[in-house]
């Protein structure tokens, strides 16, 4: 159900688990080892005296999830978007363009000189229009009441 909201949370930079079949005791235990806030859609997970850092979020449209996330702890969208990678949650690491031939599409390594990797997929990264998309549609959920 949260799924779009914590790959959107990675485009952003922030460390996101995201489990869909866990124990609410489980994810509780979790979330204070790992000093996490758990945002979850489950009231009475909520309401549990041990769920300290709890966010219940209420609507189940992805845009709404996330300008509720980004309002409520004051999220900073810009300084660390782009640094992490949205499959696997892990910090991308600059990676040199002569390692990299092959691995992206052709006129992509002739007109980019920076590169992105992830560590856990090796999925490539660059700056192109995708990501002009995404700032685009980011200011789109930022602006738009969609109630
Ligand atoms: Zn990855």
């Amino acid at each position: 159900m949260l799924g779009r909201l914590a790959r959107w949370l990675r485009i952003l930079g922030y460390d996101v688990a995201y489990e869909s079949s866990i124990s609410d005791d489980d994810l509780i235990s979790r979330s204070l080892h790992e000093r996490r806030v758990i945002l979850t859609m489950d009231r009475e997970l909520s309401q549990r005296e041990s769920a300290k850092n709890c966010l219940l979020i209420k609507s189940d449209d992805y845009r709404e999830q996330l300008k509720h996330v980004i309002n409520h702890y004051n999220i900073d969208c810009k300084s660390f978007i782009f640094s992490r990678c949205f499959i696997c949650n892990e910090l991308l690491d600059y990676i040199e363009k002569e390692k990299i031939e092959g691995k992206v599409p052709p006129y992509v390594y002739s007109t980019h000189n920076e590169f992105d990797f992830c560590p856990q997929c090796h999925r490539v990264y660059w700056s192109g229009t995708h990501r002009g998309k995404i700032l685009d549609k980011l200011d789109e959920i930022l602006r738009v009441s969609l109630q």
